[in-house]
């Protein structure tokens, strides 16, 4: 089974488009949240998850833009944005942004879905030591997270434990590494963010949970930034967040 994970797409539409044309046939789409928010192109994004993800679990973002919870705790740049989506949504994908469920949510036997922490949806995990406490209380062996846009994991057995990042060898092309997700292990793996990432490297980033392999398989795909930069301007939404995506930062 091939499980598309996907995670902060953030209404970028023109990522998403290249995501799902990269990845081609998979069996599942799990979807780690933060669907809208800083994007220009929110209903287009909710309708494709509506669509074609099996699993969702809500993020923050998700969360404020379908005012669920106020956007107190955000910076300006992002509350406005927030503020811009809500009023951009459909009734209908607002309610459908309500439904989504609090992860940690099952995606199949052996992992979890979660946007944050496995143990606080708004926790970021970023350093080993952030893992650590969730690696060793997590239900499932494996959980998938977002929330902190940037690409990779960490494992751990016994007293062994590994920070898990990609290295790429371009920036401008399509490139995948794979990392081995053995049984007896227990790993936490995040896609990095579709939308808007922020580990400096500016492809849209994704990642293929093969389980009979026991395999992740960490992506990044080029798209059309400039088109992704042009609706956020065209939108009125912050000039900061159509610059900030050419630097993935
Ligand atoms: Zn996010």
């Amino acid at each position: 089974m091939r499980v598309l994970v996907l995670s902060d797409i953030h209404g970028n539409l023109q990522a998403l488009e290249a995501v799902l044309a990269s990845a081609g046939a998979v069996d599942f789409l799990w979807n780690l949240g933060d669907v809208v928010g800083y994007g220009a192109n929110p209903n287009e994004v909710v309708n494709l998850m509506r669509a074609l993800a099996q699993v969702n679990v809500r993020g923050n973002h998700d969360r404020v833009c379908c005012g669920l919870t106020t956007s107190q705790g955000f910076n300006p740049v992002a509350a406005q944005a927030a503020a811009w989506t809500q009023r951009a949504l459909t009734g209908e994908n607002l309610q459908w942004l309500r439904d989504m469920p609090q992860g940690p949510v099952i995606g199949d036997a052996r992992a979890m879905c979660a946007h944050g922490s496995p143990l606080h949806e708004d926790t970021y995990i970023v350093t080993m030591r952030d893992a650590w406490t969730p690696l060793q209380q997590m239900e499932s062996e494996v959980t998938f997270f977002g929330h902190t846009h940037v690409q990779g994991g960490f494992s751990q057995r016994d007293h062994e434990w590994h920070e898990n990042r990609p290295h790429y060898a371009t920036t401008d092309q399509a490139e995948m590494r794979v990392f081995d997700v053995p049984a007896g292990t227990r790993h936490l793996i995040n896609p990095g963010s579709v939308g808007q990432p922020r580990d400096r490297d500016w492809r849209a980033a994704y990642a293929i949970y093969d389980t009979e392999g026991a395999k992740v398989e960490f992506h990044r795909v080029p798209y059309d930034v400039r088109a992704a930069q042009a609706a956020i301007r065209a939108a009125g939404l912050p000039d900061r967040l159509a610059a900030r995506l050419a630097d993935g930062r």
